[in-house]
């Protein structure tokens, strides 16, 4: 693959991957300023049941695959190549859900107008279109309590999210999981887009054309099908390498 030769392999595939994701969020638009996180579990060889997560204060644009520091599931740092520690207390929802969910390799989640405009309807995301359609009945929702994450509000979040693979904080944010970081981020973009959609239908005043819920539901299984099958035949993520390339092509120290 052309692609592998160009990225660096001098850091684990875990680095490189999370690190291009943090490139691609801020590339389209959707990071704030040094707030919100992506994790990921570490490779083993950087510790066991240890995660990747930004350095302190950086913008996502300056986040490499060699400056991502290494914590364990409390947040305490293993590893800080960059030296400037880590946003500890907005560790704390990812620690939850890496703790309570081992099937996820990487939780994202995303402060953008789209996304905190959508979770601060009390009707949350509407079944409109195909970004939108994957989501139905498979989109958890978690109430605001403020901004302050006490240990009672994480097992709260973990029992909000269940088995889902995508959730809408309510008054927050919007946050997706996957057993990569190539699926939480693709998770994340439809997600994202489906928001943008959704507030541009009913910023037109025109009258939404909301699916029945048997057609979204056959929609989402539609999505699930076509991903297991494809998963399943071991082929390689189109949609992420591509994201890759232009990753790369856009950022090109990011592997550094
Ligand atoms: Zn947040």
């Amino acid at each position: 693959m052309v692609l592998q030769e160009r990225i660096s392999t001098a850091h684990p595939q875990e680095r490189v991957e999370l690190a291009a994701a943090y490139r691609l969020i801020a590339e389209f638009g959707m990071d704030d300023s040094i707030f919100t996180h992506i994790s990921a579990k570490a490779p083993k060889s950087e510790g066991d049941h240890a995660f990747l997560i930004n350095p302190y204060g950086l913008r996502f644009d300056e986040v490499t695959a060699g400056n991502l520091a290494v914590i364990d599931i409390n947040g305490d740092i293993l590893n800080d190549p960059y030296g400037a520690g880590i946003n500890k207390a907005g560790f704390t929802i990812h620690s939850a859900i890496h703790a309570a969910r081992p099937d996820v390799a990487c939780v994202l989640h995303t402060h953008t107008v789209a996304g905190v405009a959508v979770a601060s309807m009390k009707e949350g995301l509407l079944p409109l279109n195909q970004w939108s359609a994957p989501f139905f009945n498979r989109l958890a929702y978690h109430d605001y309590e403020g901004i302050a994450l006490n240990l009672e509000e994480r097992a709260r979040i973990v029992a909000d999210l269940g088995d889902k693979s995508a959730m809408i904080l309510r008054n927050h944010g919007l946050l997706t999981c996957g057993r990569s970081v190539g699926e939480a981020f693709r998770a994340m973009m439809d997600l994202e887009r489906a928001c943008r959609a959704q507030i541009a239908v009913m910023s037109s005043r025109q009258t939404p054309n909301q699916l029945s819920d048997e057609l979204a539901e056959h929609t989402a299984r539609q999505e699930e099908g076509w991903a297991e099958q494809h998963q399943a035949a071991g082929k390689p993520d189109a949609e992420w390498t591509a994201y890759l390339r232009l990753c790369k092509k856009r950022h090109p120290d990011f592997d550094q």
